[in-house]
């Protein structure tokens, strides 16, 4: 898979994407990263990528121009004009990051691992011309309800959190399917009396809930004692443990999840 961030900052990506699996993606090829500097889009001496809001008001705000042609390069096509659009290849998305986008959460993350490209487009001062949003960007999203000064650090984590769902990114394959809002298989009782599996709907219903406590050594930490039924070792008593400790999680820290 390869990401493509276009961004004023390029050096931003130096240190970020030099950890862990997201390393060892790269190293294995799993993705690709490749980050582009806006300002190599600009035609003037001072390599100008904003400029005043039209109906006045606070700061600046990135035109289109540099953008759209940044994205033309990566692409090696025109995207086309207001007479006409040249479509995407399929499985290409051009996701510009935006306080005001739709937000990003763990189904999203397993619509894109899903991809064979994205193309970040990381806002700065007060946003970004919104015909890049109407026109150029297949969609707008935003990692949570905040306000960011770039949209450097949110393409960043959607691409960790994309990577690790891809095939192979995860050292161990299980990890990724038991953890917080994972796509859970929820245990139903069928007409036989027999219990059956059944895929766990996504988002706010039942079948998400938070990752369960992990504890490693040691079993007494300070006077802070692991739960007695971790040690004790018998796994059906583990895994119910684990469920009801995530559901209680789930409970206090994100009742939302629950419906
Ligand atoms: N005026 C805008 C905020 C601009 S912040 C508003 O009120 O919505 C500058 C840039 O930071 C944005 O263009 C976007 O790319 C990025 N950004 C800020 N908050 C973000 C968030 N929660 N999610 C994704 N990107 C964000």
């Amino acid at each position: 898979m390869r990401f493509d961030l276009v961004t004023i900052f390029p050096e931003f990506f130096a240190g970020p994407l030099e950890h862990g699996i997201v390393r060892r993606a790269r190293e294995t090829g799993i993705i690709s990263i490749h980050v582009q500097d806006l300002r190599e889009f600009t035609k003037d001496r001072h390599r100008t990528v904003d400029d005043r809001p039209f109906g006045g008001g606070e700061g600046m705000v990135l035109k289109p121009e540099p953008l759209f042609e940044a994205v033309e390069k990566l692409l090696g096509h025109g995207i086309g004009d207001a007479r006409g659009k040249v479509p995407l290849e399929p499985r290409t998305a051009i996701v510009l990051m935006s306080a005001a986008g739709r937000k990003f959460g763990q189904n999203t993350a397993r619509r894109y691992a899903e991809l064979e490209r994205i193309i970040f487009l990381c806002g700065r001062y007060e946003g970004v011309d919104e015909r890049v949003a109407e026109h150029l960007a297949t969609e707008e999203v935003s990692i949570g309800d905040f306000v960011l000064s770039g949209g450097e650090l949110p393409a960043l984590l959607v691409i960790d959190a994309v990577t690790r769902l891809l095939p192979g990114a995860l050292g161990n394959e299980a990890s990724s399917q038991n953890e917080s809002f994972a796509a859970r298989l929820v245990e139903m009782p069928s007409a036989s009396g027999k219990v059956a599996t059944a895929s766990g709907k996504q988002g706010n219903s039942a079948g998400v809930r938070l990752d369960f406590p992990h504890y490693t050594r040691p079993a007494d930490f300070r006077g802070w004692t692991v739960p007695e039924v971790l040690i004790g070792g018998h796994h059906a008593q583990v895994a119910s443990w684990r469920e009801e400790q995530a559901l209680a999680k789930t409970r206090r820290n994100r009742p939302d999840l629950l419906g």
